[in-house]
């Protein structure tokens, strides 16, 4: 996992991800600085060895250009202003382009009593974005992947089969990872979703549900 998220940050840094991921890894960038200060070293790094240059000749120059790419990548993803305090409170900055009139601004779709869902207007078609807001203590039906799924937590914590994710986590999962994601009990769990295929749905009422979900 934290090697994916490595390669990731990498292809971030080098202008290579499309909209959908890079969205995912910006969104984990502006809430974790963490992860900020390891993509700065794995950059400067991974450029140097690119170069076939020692790692401590990494110069002042690549690292300079290192850091206009992340400014042109903030700004990518920052231009609009938060549309009002729950905004500001509750999402990151990259996200506040694809809210512009705020989180109830945003079509939401209710799946069952605690799970709900928005799509987020990327303009590439190619992924899908949305929020999804699960009451503490519900979950997700238990599903797996045919392509890759991109979940950073904004709020509140989820556990699934493979660990516990808390604020700022970043969860990558593809087709050989079945899980049902639960909120944590005591808060509401919002979290950014990038996907470029449709969940599958497994057990019983999968086969029900899966020819209902559109991407
Ligand atoms: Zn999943």
């Amino acid at each position: 996992m934290t090697a994916d998220l490595d390669l990731l940050l990498l292809d971030y840094a080098s202008g290579a991800l499309q909209e959908g991921p890079a969205l995912a890894v910006a969104t984990k960038l502006a809430l974790d600085p963490a992860a900020r200060a390891d993509m700065r070293l794995l950059e400067a790094t991974g450029g140097a060895l690119f170069d076939g240059v020692e790692p401590e000749a990494v110069s002042e120059s690549l690292l300079d250009a290192t850091l206009d790419r992340l400014d042109g990548e903030s700004t990518r993803f920052a231009l609009a202003l938060p549309p009002d305090d729950e905004a500001r409170r509750l999402l990151p900055a990259p996200l506040w382009r694809y809210a512009p009139r705020g989180l109830d601004g945003l079509q939401w779709k209710q799946w069952g009593k605690h799970v709900r869902e928005a799509t987020l207007p990327l303009a590439d078609r190619r992924y899908r974005a949305t929020l999804l807001h699960i009451k503490g203590g519900h979950g997700v039906m238990r599903h797996t992947h045919r392509g890759t799924e991109y979940t950073v937590v904004l709020a509140g914590s989820f556990h699934d089969e493979d660990g516990r994710y808390g604020t700022g986590a970043m969860q990558i999962c593809d087709g050989t990872i079945r899980h049902r994601p639960i909120a944590d009990e005591g808060q509401d769990c919002l979290c950014l979703g990038v996907l470029d295929a449709p969940m599958h749905f497994t057990g019983l009422l999968g086969r029900f549900i899966n020819p209902k979900v559109r991407f």
